[in-house]
C-alpha cells in the first residue's frame, strides 16, 4: 500500500480530502485528524511536492501533530492541517490570489471541521484571499482584525517553559547566570535571547545569515559558529531553527540538563527522547513549550485580543510543570508524558495537578 494511506489506516483521521480546482490549477489536500476538542485548527502549507504521496503524508503527520499540540494546550480544538501544493505558476500574484480564493471554497465545503492558519510558505494576504469564501480561516493581518506575527507569543511560551523547568530540574526561581545556548536567531530565537539577557541569563547563540554575529553582539549576546552550539558547555540548550538536531551525533556533544526551544521535530526520532530521559536531560516536548504561536492565532477565533492570548500563553509554564511531573512520577521520557497527557485531554480527564 502507498506510504500515505498506509499512515491514514493506522493513524485514526476523521476526514482526508483532495481538491483539484481546474480554473485555477489549485491542488490542495486538507486532513482533518481528530474534532473531539473542537474543529481542526492548522496551517496551511503551500510547498513544492515531488508527488500527490509525499503531500498527503506530509498533511497527514502535521494534521495528527496539531490534535496532540491542541490537546495539550487545553485548547478547545483538534488536529487539522493543509497542504497546497506549488506548481511555480503561484509565483504570478493574480494566480497566487485566485488559489488562495479556491482554497477558500474549498475550505467552506468542508463545514468548519477545519479552520486553515498561515504556515510555511503562506502569508496573513493569503488568509485574506481565504477570508472572501470562508469565516473558517485564522492568521488574518492586523489590519484586517488577526493576530499578525506569532513569533513574540512564541518565544514569550517558551520563556514561560524555560522558568518551569529552571525551577524543576536546577531548583532555581531566577534566571541570573543561568547558561543558555540559542541554535538559531531568527524571529523566534533573538526575541527569546533578549528575554533571558533581560532576565540576567548569560547567553550563547548562533545562526548562519550574514550579520548574525553583529546582531548577537549589539544584544549582549555571545557568538558562536553554527556547529560549535552543541559544545556550549550551558545548563539549557534553546533549538530554536531547525528539526531533527537532537539526534545520536549531537546528544553525547551537549552539556546540558535542559533542552527548551522553540523549534519543531526537534529529535530526530522518537526515540531520542528516551535516551535524553536515560542521561538525565529534561526535554521540554517541542510541541508542548511552542505553542503559544498557536494559542495566539486561536484567540483570533473569538475576536483577537492580545492580552488575553499573553495570560493563555503563560500557562505554558504550567502545562510544562505538570509534564515534567507526570515524567518524574512515571518513570518515563516527557515524550511519553505528553503523549499520554495529549490522550487523557482527548479523553476528558486531566493528568497530574500541577
Ligand atoms: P526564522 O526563520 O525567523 O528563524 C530561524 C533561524 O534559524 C533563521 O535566522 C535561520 O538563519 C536560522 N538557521 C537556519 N539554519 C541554521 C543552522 N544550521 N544553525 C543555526 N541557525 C540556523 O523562524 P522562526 O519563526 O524564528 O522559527 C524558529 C523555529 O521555531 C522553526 O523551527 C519554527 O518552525 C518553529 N516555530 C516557530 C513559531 C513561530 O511563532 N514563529 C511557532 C512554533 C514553532
Amino acid at each position: 500500500m502507498d506510504k500515505s494511506l498506509d499512515f491514514l489506516m493506522n493513524h485514526n483521521h476523521e476526514q482526508f480530502v483532495y481538491r483539484h480546482d481546474r480554473e485555477t490549477g489549485l491542488r490542495a489536500l486538507i486532513a482533518v485528524h481528530n474534532t473531539t476538542l473542537g474543529p481542526g485548527l492548522g496551517g496551511t502549507r503551500l510547498w513544492h511536492y515531488d508527488s500527490l504521496s509525499d503531500a498527503a503524508l506530509d498533511v497527514l503527520r502535521l494534521s495528527e501533530g496539531m490534535t496532540y499540540k491542541a490537546a495539550v494546550a487545553g485548547l478547545p480544538l483538534g488536529g487539522g492541517k493543509s497542504v497546497i501544493m506549488a506548481d511555480g505558476r503561484e509565483k504570478d500574484p493574480v494566480v497566487r490570489r485566485e488559489r488562495f480564493e479556491a482554497f477558500g471554497r474549498f475550505v467552506q465545503d468542508i463545514a468548519g471541521r477545519y479552520i486553515a492558519a498561515e504556515d510555511v510558505g503562506t502569508k496573513p494576504t493569503d488568509m485574506v484571499s481565504i477570508r472572501h469564501y470562508t469565516r473558517h480561516v485564522v492568521g488574518l493581518p492586523p489590519d484586517e482584525g488577526g493576530s499578525g506575527d506569532p513569533s513574540p507569543m512564541t518565544a514569550f511560551g517558551v520563556l514561560q517553559g524555560i522558568r518551569a523547568l529552571v525551577e524543576e530540574v536546577m531548583e532555581r526561581d531566577d534566571l541570573k547566570g543561568v547558561r543558555v545556548a540559542v541554535q538559531g536567531l531568527g524571529k523566534v530565537g533573538l526575541a527569546l535571547a533578549q528575554s533571558l539577557v533581560e532576565a540576567g541569563a548569560v547567553v550563547t547563540g548562533t545562526d548562519v545569515f550574514p550579520g548574525a554575529r553583529d546582531l548577537a553582539t549589539k544584544h549582549d549576546i555571545r557568538f558562536v559558529e553554527a556547529d560549535a552550539i552543541y559544545d556550549v558547555p550551558c545548563d539549557i540548550f534553546a533549538p530554536c531553527a531547525l528539526g531533527a538536531v537532537i539526534n545520536d551525533a549531537t546528544i553525547p556533544r551537549l552539556s546540558c540538563s535542559i533542552i527548551a526551544g522553540s523549534a519543531n521535530n526537534q529529535l530526530e526520532h522518537e526515540r531520542h527522547g528516551d535516551v535524553l530521559h536515560d542521561q538525565g536531560i529534561v526535554y521540554a516536548v517541542d510541541y508542548v513549550i511552542n505553542s503559544g504561536g498557536l494559542i495566539n492565532v486561536a484567540t483570533e477565533i473569538e475576536g483577537y485580543d492580545e492580552a488575553k492570548a499573553r495570560a493563555r500563553t503563560a500557562e505554558i509554564y504550567s502545562t510544562i510543570k505538570r509534564l515534567q511531573a507526570l515524567s518524574h512520577m512515571e518513570g518515563i521520557s516527557t515524550v511519553r508524558a505528553a503523549h499520554m497527557m495529549a490522550e487523557a485531554a482527548l479523553q476528558g480527564k486531566e493528568m497530574v495537578p500541577a
